[in-house]
């Protein structure tokens, strides 16, 4: 566990993404925490995170994730980000690392369902109980054979069947910011990012470039 491929794509000089602080595996707590960033970059995608030994373990999951367990959900493993991204809610200025708006889709605790996560990552099946605001329940993450030359770093994110598991389309339905309530051209706005490209990840009944909408009018609207 190594922050130095995260330190090495980014310059914190021109991104306000944190540099992070190394911690020791020794860093253990009894609550762990999980966060998804909904990343407006290159490509729209989700960043999955799971805290483990003083960092987070990330992936990349270009569709967000799916309550429902019939469906399976690709999540390219990234490099291990620092634990004080979790709380990262702003924007990557264009031309750099991961430029774009980015989002607290949703944030919590994990628990792991095996006794020994590091063996269960080699193994590549790691099953985990989620407890944040958008996601609950059993969830399993199984590397798969190599997707585009990618050999080892696919991983499909799957819900297991429980009394969370459902059909609603959770990215479409809950769109907004767990921290700030904001929708990412909202976000944009506020930090000086690029409202017209964050607003594409918006979905399409609510992209008003930024335009501030009462939470209560959007229940029930947001289905795409
Ligand atoms: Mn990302």
């Amino acid at each position: 566990m190594s922050l130095d491929p995260y330190r090495q794509k980014r310059n914190f000089q021109v991104s306000p993404e944190p540099r992070g602080r190394e911690r020791g595996a020794a860093a253990l707590k009894p609550r762990l925490q999980f966060v998804i960033q909904k990343h407006r970059a290159t490509q729209l995608h989700y960043d999955f995170r799971l805290e483990f030994r003083g960092v987070l373990l990330s992936w990349a999951v270009p569709k967000g994730p799916s309550l429902d367990p019939s469906v399976k959900r690709l999540a390219m493993q990234v490099e291990d980000h620092p634990l004080e991204y979790g709380g990262f809610e702003g924007v990557i200025p264009e031309g750099e690392y991961g430029g774009g708006t980015v989002m607290v889709w949703d944030r919590g605790d994990w628990v792991p369902e095996v006794a020994d996560v590091e063996k269960a990552l080699e193994k590549g099946d790691l099953k985990f109980t989620l407890h944040g605001k958008k996601l609950r329940g059993s969830w399993v993450l199984v590397r798969t054979r190599g997707y585009g030359g990618s050999e080892g770093r696919s991983w499909l994110l799957i819900k297991h069947r429980d009394q969370y598991a459902s059909t609603i389309d959770i990215v479409a339905d809950k769109p907004r910011s767990v921290i700030s309530r904001r929708l990412l051209a909202q976000i944009a706005r506020d930090e000086g990012g690029n409202v017209t490209k964050a607003a594409t990840g918006d979905p399409e009944t609510l992209r008003r470039s930024g335009a501030k909408v009462p939470t209560e009018k959007l229940r029930g609207r947001a289905k795409t």
